[in-house]
């Protein structure tokens, strides 16, 4: 078994490649929550869905969010209402969402509401919530702390951020499940997600850190010089106090990681670590990547 940490896009790059290398029932997915909202009546979560979607085969590669080939008829009608639906939502997306939302109301958590969606979808992996508690990643632009997904999304990102923080302060509590799949894994690979949006709050929850002490670990950098591959990784980096590399990466990660992997390319130098090309351009490039860090994965386990 090999459990992954994800976020929504870095991750699932690198998941798609390693689809090629094992069977779906032998992966495990720890998956940030920190980025949920309930949107129009339906829960979104936007890292778990990007991983079931890939899973099932219907995401859309192009954006790393939603069903490929939907429409917007929903969201189209909401804003003609009124709505302030300030992330388009696909329709087949939004058939997710309030099924998800209407499990949760009857009273259902949020791990087992992604178990039954996932059997519906008829996914073989194992998509873990990281947690059952709400939690939210908060950013602060002129004073004020507004949700990721205002600024990300509704703002573009294009607001000056100069803190980060979760809400509620104290860490919520791990899955059982989650743990179990970082304490069982041959291996776990935190895959090039954003450190501090997507990674961090998994890190956060309650009993993970400790987890990982005793697992064997890989991690790969989404940065490439001072800037990540993609995203808001770097401007988020520099809100937290570290620097926007691979440097600040593998600082947040050094207390329980064995193998830093960064590109080939990367200017920075990271003390000790292994040097791949894990530029996913392609799902070629994704199976690549995937093949170098298994090759790793049994270098340690001899
Ligand atoms: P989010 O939930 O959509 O923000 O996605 P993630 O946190 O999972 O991934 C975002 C990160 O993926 C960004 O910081 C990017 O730098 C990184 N990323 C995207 N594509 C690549 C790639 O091809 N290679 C590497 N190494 N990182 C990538």
């Amino acid at each position: 078994m090999i459990t992954l940490l994800s976020g929504g896009t870095g991750t699932p790059k690198l998941l798609r490649g390693v689809r090629h290398h094992t069977d779906d029932q032998k992966i495990n997915v720890v998956v940030n929550t920190a980025e949920d909202v309930w949107i129009s009546g339906g829960h979104l979560s936007p890292d778990i869905d990007t991983v079931m979607y890939l899973f099932a085969g219907v995401l859309n590669t192009e954006t790393w969010w939603g069903i490929a080939g939907y429409t917007f008829l929903t969201h189209k009608a909401l804003l003609d209402l009124g709505a302030d639906e300030y992330i388009a939502i696909g329709d087949r997306d939004r058939a997710v969402q309030i099924a998800r939302g209407d499990l949760m109301n009857k009273g259902k958590t949020l791990t087992e509401a992604t178990v039954i969606l996932c059997r519906n979808m008829g996914i073989k992996a194992g998509v873990l919530p990281m947690t059952n508690s709400p939690v939210a990643t908060m950013v602060r632009s002129s004073g004020e702390y507004i949700h990721f997904q205002e600024y990300w999304v509704r703002c573009r990102g294009s607001i000056p951020v100069d803190a980060v923080k979760r809400v509620p302060e104290l860490p919520p509590p791990a899955t059982e499940d989650a743990i179990k799949a970082i304490t069982e894994a041959d291996a776990v690979i935190i895959g090039p997600s954003n450190p501090v949006t997507s990674i961090l709050p998994i890190l956060e929850c309650q009993g993970v850190r400790e987890a990982l002490r005793e697992q064997y670990v890989i991690a790969i950098s989404p940065f490439i010089g001072e800037a990540p591959f993609s995203g808001p990784a770097g401007e988020l980096m520099k809100a937290k106090g570290f620097s926007p590399s691979s440097l600040g990466t593998w600082e947040l990660y050094r207390d329980f990681l064995d193998l830093f992997v960064q590109d080939e390319r990367d200017t920075v130098n990271v003390p000790g670590a292994t040097r791949l090309d894990t530029m996913m351009t392609g799902e070629e490039k994704s199976r690549e990547l995937a093949e170098g860090i298994f090759g790793l994965i049994e270098e340690h386990n001899g």
